[in-house]
């Protein structure tokens, strides 16, 4: 773990920073470290780990969280919980443009992907924004609305309340914590369209939820969601 840290603090552009080796091109992670990361398999529920899926999600999620498909990459091990805390705290936005490569290319692989109107980054409030300096979410959903060509829609959503942080929180005490937490503040961009909603984690898909919810509540007609990773 320090050795990331210690890395991304000293600024080595062109180290691996898993492994500290030296690279030849201008990229943050060597070829060897990429394959070492966990991807994820996708004949499963990314949500329930159980039932089989169709677009990542089974049939009982798909009514309970109303996702029309969820995409992920990585299993949530340490060197992407790193990569993705210095993507957070530490402004490493090439991180996020990074990861958010591989996500791209993974969503470029659904026929549904052509059907999305709007890429909508989970919002951070805007005090916590104004704290952090910027939303990592933001980061990975510009890596993917310039690579997949799809307009981005962080205007569509904001979050109204300033949720408690979640990491200690069950899963029922989430989806209390972020209910009502989002306003739609674009009403005449959600009718009728499908939307792509992009988070760094899915932990237990509450807050992309809420979003969800709140989207089909306004008429949107499909909701899809991705990720870096699934913890
Ligand atoms: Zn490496
Ligand atoms: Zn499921």
């Amino acid at each position: 773990m320090n050795i990331i840290n210690s890395f991304i603090s000293l600024f080595f552009p062109n180290i691996c920073l898993v492994c500290r080796k030296k690279l030849t091109k201008n990229d943050i992670i060597c070829k060897k470290c990429i394959n070492d990361f966990a991807r994820l398999e996708t004949n499963k529920c990314l949500l329930c780990r159980e039932n089989p899926a169709e677009n990542g999600i089974c049939q009982s999620c798909r009514t309970e969280f109303q996702f029309d498909g969820i995409v992920s990459v990585f299993k949530f091990n340490e060197v992407i919980q790193n990569l993705i805390h210095n993507l957070k705290y530490n402004e490493f936005k090439k991180i996020g443009i990074f990861l958010g490569e591989f996500l791209a290319d993974k969503l470029s692989n659904y026929d549904f992907i052509s059907k999305i109107d709007y890429i909508i980054p989970v919002p951070l409030h805007k005090v916590k924004k104004r704290e952090r300096g910027f939303n990592q979410s933001d980061i990975i959903a510009k890596a993917l609305s310039d690579k997949l060509n799809i307009k981005l829609g962080n205007h569509i959503v904001k979050r109204a309340k300033y949720t408690k942080t979640q990491t200690r929180l069950t899963k029922k005490e989430r989806e209390i914590n972020v209910r009502n937490a989002f306003k739609i503040k674009s009403h005449k961009d959600v009718k009728n369209k499908n939307f792509l909603i992009v988070d760094d984690v899915i932990t237990t898909g509450s807050t992309m939820k809420s979003i969800a919810l709140l989207l089909k509540e306004y008429y949107a007609n499909q909701v899809y969601v991705a990720s870096i990773a699934r913890a």
